[in-house]
């Protein structure tokens, strides 16, 4: 059968392929999925179940359930003040991927560039290539934390560049750029014309430091596409339900591309999502607390094992480890690690060439569960 070209650029990601390896033990510890394991909110879970039974479970508008699409702008404004028509600014997407992808099918025409800060998370790079734009990376300085490197970022835009992709709390380094960096971004992105994508699917897991927006800034809405998503604010990563909030001229096109690839979100999980934004932040609060105790376990932990280094995430569930000193890198030490303590983690290298040295690691797994990770991660380290 003939294949398309495209498909010769798109890669399998190493997550995937690591936790379908990781699959193959029965003793794993797997930390490579970004998937909270916190059960959802019974109130949630009972909107979608209500929707079943009541037979709520046809096709909406393709943009997604009106109410519901008030209840995300109104959530947008309490936050940042800033105001989207539910009617036709918003549009309900399955997960943030999808918004993802409809926003860069939106605004991509073929070789149109988009600027990817590294590390990133992979999906940004294959969803450009697929809508035929040129992923343009640009590498950041583990030295420094791996702070957005504005520099870089000024050096590659071309008359080509239509977007840059942002993503805070950054998946995978954990990063929350701060006020300076992202006002320095925003004045970049507005006097070159570039739209800022803007993914903060994270925002609500963030320790000690205050969240910025780029939606904090003055008359942001013109110059941003904003992604967002109820997978790991509440533990619905198997709801598909994210949404975008964009310019009219983007939504209408967005809703017509959505029209011919899934309809609509699911129905249930719209319903689902309606309850969701009904919550106090309790459950949400509750979650990031657990995942704070665990990260500090982790960290703690991993810093006792000689050759290894990494720092508290700003935000996030993630932590970066820092394997240099092994001398490995980043995929034989997955696999080997795997294949010896059946250990399952991300190599950086995966998020970008500036990621390689580093390991990623996801706390979304028990406490018990992580303190016997770190134990055989350092057997295994013992055993170089
Ligand atoms: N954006 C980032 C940075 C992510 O890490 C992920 C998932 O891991 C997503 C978006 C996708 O979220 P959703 O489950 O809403 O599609």
């Amino acid at each position: 059968m003939k294949i398309s070209k495209i498909t010769d650029l798109i890669q399998p990601s190493h997550t995937r392929q690591l936790y379908n390896r990781a699959k193959e033990y029965s003793d794993v510890i797997d930390f490579t999925l970004g998937d909270p394991d916190f059960d959802t909110p019974s109130y949630v879970k009972n909107f979608a179940i209500q929707a079943i039974i009541r037979n709520k479970t046809k096709y909406s508008a393709n943009a997604g359930l009106l109410e519901l699409r008030h209840e995300i702008a109104a959530n947008i404004k309490d936050d940042y003040k800033v105001e989207y028509s539910a009617n036709d600014e918003i549009i309900v997407t399955v997960g943030a991927m999808e918004a993802l992808y409809l926003s860069l099918m939106s605004i991509l025409d073929a070789n149109d560039e988009v600027i990817i800060p590294a590390p990133y998370w992979i999906n940004y790079e294959q969803m450009t290539l697929m809508c035929g734009g040129v992923p343009v990376i640009v590498d950041s300085n583990p030295e420094n934390g791996f702070a957005l490197n504005i520099d870089g970022i000024r050096s590659v835009i071309s008359d080509k560049t239509v977007a840059i992709i942002i993503n805070s709390p950054n998946n995978p380094t954990g990063n929350v750029y701060d006020y300076d960096s992202i006002s320095e971004l925003y004045k970049l992105a507005v006097e070159n014309n570039i739209v800022i994508i803007w993914d903060e699917c994270y925002k609500t897991i963030v320790y000690d430091d205050e969240f910025v927006s780029v939606l904090d800034f003055p008359d942001a809405k013109e110059h941003i596409i904003y992604i967002n998503s109820c997978s790991k604010k509440l533990a619905m990563t198997g709801y598909r339900l994210g949404y975008m909030a964009a310019p009219n001229e983007v939504i209408s096109l967005a809703t017509i591309l959505q029209e011919n690839i899934v309809a609509c979100a699911s129905l249930p999980s719209q319903y689902a999502a309606l309850a969701a934004f009904d919550l106090d932040d309790r459950f949400t609060m509750e979650m990031k607390d657990g995942f704070e105790h665990r990260i500090d376990t982790f960290v703690t932990e991993v810093n006792k094992v000689k050759k290894l280094k990494c720092n508290k995430p700003q935000g996030t569930f993630y932590v970066l480890v820092d394997i240099r000193q092994t001398g490995i890198n980043s995929e034989d030490f997955a696999y080997r690690l795997l294949e010896s303590e059946h250990v399952a983690v991300v190599p950086g290298i995966t998020y970008g060439k500036c990621c390689e040295g580093f390991i990623r690691i996801a706390c979304t797994i028990d406490e018990d569960k992580i303190i016997e990770g770190t134990r055989r991660i350092r057997r295994f380290i013992d055993s170089l």
